[in-house]
């Protein structure tokens, strides 16, 4: 084991781990940032397809989630003002951003590599000393100091830690759940994890028959007596094996959560009012009606499922079969089977609770001197740049405070 102490070690150099390095470098801080990958920020590159969806141009509370106290989400996400994260990403990490009619922000480039780069410039600027292929299995508090076992066999110290090492989803980028498994170890609790901003799965060949389609709907993600649990308008997608589109994975935690929901229904051109439609006298088929709101193979589909005849005239629609195309139109059940899990998860929900850390400085109130911030945190956001935002945000604050708490040499200071 090596001699050496260091200040501070962050484990994992994801959005949130380089963010807190950068801020407490930037105040001198000596900084040694370890990271299992060889490069860091892998689910930087792959995020946003390819073009990184940095930041929401707006936010509210109701764009997160947390089994937790909602007030201590919210006064860990006003620490730093959404208008603030903006000018530090354009002014202090010089990345031009666009707002596009979404409200997601990306760099002017579309290029996600800008981001990482501008992120690793700004580690260097703050002399973080970065290691990679630097993967911790072990850590383990001895007295007031931490030992950080390395898979290389290596023991490093440190009086102060940072873990950041994200949560389950998309392993190949570098996060397993290691670190969860290392704060439980410390005595955190570890709430329960899954899935979320997920594609979902059907069985039901008839919608796979639909891949590739795209439409706007309103899903409603319904309990097992009725209640809405939840809505949300937005593009949807049929898949090969099932539903995708950020209005199915912003719903999707719902059917991964430890108990999940019963029903998701779906209305498929939401505001038409097909009951008027019905009961106007016409001189066409209904299918003929229906197209001119739905993609014809859509139309045909939900045709099929309930029964009526593509060949059926509006004016020899008989009651009964108005009622299933209107139950099929505007609250069609989706029977969803289960999801692609982590594989493709964008977040893990779950983890964390707030309530075991200080919300002013993110410093665990279970072992002193151990940091916790990003997607370890139990707090999730939807899709569109809230989950870096999280992240941004925790990195910064856990950065901030090692900045203030530590005893700087003179020439560091
Ligand atoms: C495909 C995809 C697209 C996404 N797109 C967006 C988007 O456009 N906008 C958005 O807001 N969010 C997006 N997200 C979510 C976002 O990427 C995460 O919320 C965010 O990266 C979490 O940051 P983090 O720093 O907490 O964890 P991570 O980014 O996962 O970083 C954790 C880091 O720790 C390292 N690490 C883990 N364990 C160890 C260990 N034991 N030792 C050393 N290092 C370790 C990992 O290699 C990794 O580099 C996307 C996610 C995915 C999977």
């Amino acid at each position: 084991m090596s001699h050496v102490i260091h200040p501070v070690v962050i484990i994992g150099s994801g959005a949130a781990g380089m963010m807190a390095a950068i801020f407490a470098g930037n105040a001198g801080v000596p900084v040694l940032l370890l990271e299992s990958r060889r490069v860091p920020g892998a689910k930087i590159r792959v995020s946003g397809g390819g073009r990184c969806n940095i930041l929401p141009s707006i936010m509210t509370l109701a764009d997160y989630h947390t089994s937790g106290s909602l007030n201590a989400m919210r006064n860990v996400l006003m620490s730093w003002p959404l208008e603030e994260v903006k000018r530090f990403f354009s002014s202090d990490l010089g990345i031009p951003m666009k707002v596009e009619s979404t409200g997601k922000m990306f760099p002017v480039s579309d290029r996600s590599k800008d981001v990482v780069d501008a992120l690793l410039a700004g580690l260097s600027r703050a002399h973080v000393t970065l290691r990679g292929e630097a993967r911790v299995i072990d850590l383990v508090r001895d007295g007031d100091i931490f030992a950080i076992t390395l898979e290389s066999g290596e023991t490093l110290r440190a009086t102060r830690v940072v873990l950041s090492g994200g949560g389950l989803s998309m392993p190949r980028t570098g996060s397993d759940g290691g670190t969860w498994a290392m704060a439980k170890k410390l005595g955190h609790t570890v709430l329960p994890t899954y899935a979320a901003l997920v594609p979902l799965l059907t069985d039901d060949r008839r919608w796979h028959d639909l891949a590739g389609l795209s439409l706007n709907v309103e899903l409603d993600v319904r309990a097992s007596g009725g209640k809405s649990l939840a809505k949300r308008r937005e593009d949807f997608l049929f898949t090969h094996t099932g539903f995708s589109g950020p209005s199915t994975l912003d719903v999707s935690r719902h059917f991964t959560q430890p108990v999940p929901a019963e029903v998701l229904a779906a209305s498929w051109a939401p505001g038409v009012d097909w009951e008027r439609l019905f009961t106007t006298p016409q001189k066409r088929a209904v299918v003929t009606l229906v197209r001119e709101y739905l993609p014809r193979r859509l139309a045909d589909t939900l045709f099929e499922r309930c029964g009526v005849p593509l060949e059926r005239m509006a004016s020899d629609l008989s009651r009964e079969e108005r009622k299933r195309l209107l139950t099929e139109l505007t609250s069609c059940p989706l029977a969803v089977t289960g999801s692609e899990g982590y594989r493709t998860a964008e977040v893990t929900a779950g983890g964390i609770p707030l309530e075991e850390l200080s919300l002013k400085t993110l410093e665990s109130r279970v072992v002193p001197g151990l940091f916790i911030c990003g997607e370890m945190l139990d707090v999730k956001g939807r899709i569109g740049g809230f989950n870096f935002l999280w992240a941004w945000v925790t990195g910064r604050r856990v950065g901030l405070t090692l900045a203030a708490t530590s005893v700087l040499s003179p020439s560091a200071a």
